[in-house]
């Protein structure tokens, strides 16, 4: 039986995860979730997985549930500092952590620490502190065992060999909704038009990351720190099924790939389960009915973004930082119809070369960084 603490429960990665825990109660145990917005789903999880703590951000919010949890036998805390106690109590195995945004960071450092395997679908916190989370996690010996899909088909490509047997990874993108659209097709596209995602489905803000192409972006830099890579020795293909997860090319020229139907249970299911394997309630493979898998060059000019991310990785320090704040930033400024799909990529551009580099950043550095380029993305208005 493994005990699972779970950052941000009420997400797109949460819930399939409860629904993975759901399928396999003799396996998983809910220790703590924890969720901001969402108050009626994270009780309807406190009544069915009865954890012991549950941590709110917010502090208004914290109060309300705290009223409405009297029943149970649950620990309400908020806060930071709530995300970090519920990332590092004992009895904990793994801590699964699917928040959005950079608050997922400080408590991923702290369970880490408290040697914990960590089940990470959090993007920002290897794309801002890669560096510093990969070394700590070697400092203690912790694993960390990627849940998004493409990390986690390299992850499984990789197990048995070491990483100087690999010449490159090769990360599959779906090309998302706008894949074969020109640049003068996308100036004027909605916040609607965005969020239709043709493969899987995923929370509001990672669906408009997918659209603009920075969620692959943000995939490459995870990668470098996941596996240990070079910038060249990571290439990315659109494949617009789906099916292929992401592939990992060896030194001999051999080529492993990991399929499957587009379905995030099977990567987190994974990710809790490693390295064993358990049966899944997943629909399966049909080669008959996915018969044709196709590649093509991803559109570098109609989707800036995965350049931009390219550029943040090369250069290093605080820059990825830099790139993750503008976007965020930029993403919530286009769902609310400030801006244009555009002034995404051409602000996150403007916020790069504003700011100079910090090399080897430690977590202050990293944080500042993000705060600076939260505030100069601001200052447009
Ligand atoms: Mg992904």
């Amino acid at each position: 039986m493994k005990n699972i603490s779970i950052l941000g429960s009420t997400g797109s990665i949460g819930t399939q995860t409860l629904e993975v825990i759901r399928d396999n109660p003799d396996l998983f145990n809910v220790i703590a979730i924890s969720g901001n917005n969402n108050l009626d789903l994270l009780l309807k999880q406190i009544e069915e997985f009865k954890p012991k703590y549950v941590a709110v951000y917010d502090e208004e919010k914290a109060k309300i549930l705290r009223n409405n949890v009297s029943d149970f036998n649950v620990k309400v805390l908020c806060g930071i500092e709530g995300l970090i106690e519920i990332s590092v109590i004992d009895e904990v195995d793994i801590l699964l952590t699917s928040v959005v945004g950079n608050i997922g960071l400080m408590p991923t450092l702290n369970a880490i620490k408290a040697k914990k395997t960590i089940a990470l679908a959090n993007k920002e916190t290897l794309v801002t502190a890669g560096e510093l989370v990969m070394k700590e996690a070697e400092m203690n010996g912790v694993k960390i065992v990627p849940v998004d899909s493409e990390h986690s088909a390299i992850f499984q490509c990789m197990q048995g060999y070491n990483i100087k047997e690999v010449n490159k990874v090769i990360l599959t993108a779906s090309g998302g909704p706008f894949r074969g659209l020109a640049r003068q097709k996308l100036k004027d596209v909605k916040p609607k038009d965005a969020l239709k995602h043709p493969n899987w489905s995923m929370g509001r803000k990672i669906s408009i990351d997918s659209a603009t192409l920075m969620n692959k972006g943000l995939e490459v830099i995870e990668a470098k720190w996941l596996f240990d890579l070079k910038k060249e020795q990571i290439d990315v293909i659109v494949h617009p099924q789906s099916i292929i997860h992401s592939m990992v090319e060896f030194i001999d020229g051999s080529i492993l790939a990991q399929l499957g139907v587009p379905d995030m249970k099977l990567p987190i299911q994974y990710a809790l389960t490693y390295p064993s394997r358990v049966t899944s309630n997943s629909e399966g493979m049909s080669f008959e009915k996915f018969n044709e898998l196709t590649f093509e060059k991803p559109d570098r000019i109609t989707f800036p973004c995965l350049d931009l991310a390219f550029e943040a990785l090369d250069i290093g320090g605080t820059m990825p930082s830099v790139l993750n704040a503008a976007n965020e930033e930029l993403v919530l400024q286009f769902l609310d119809g400030k801006i244009n799909f555009y002034d995404i990529p051409d602000r996150i551009e403007k916020a790069m070369n504003k700011f100079k580099v910090i090399k080897n950043p430690d977590i202050d550095d990293i944080i500042e960084a993000d705060k600076i380029t939260r505030e100069y993305i601001h200052k447009f208005f």
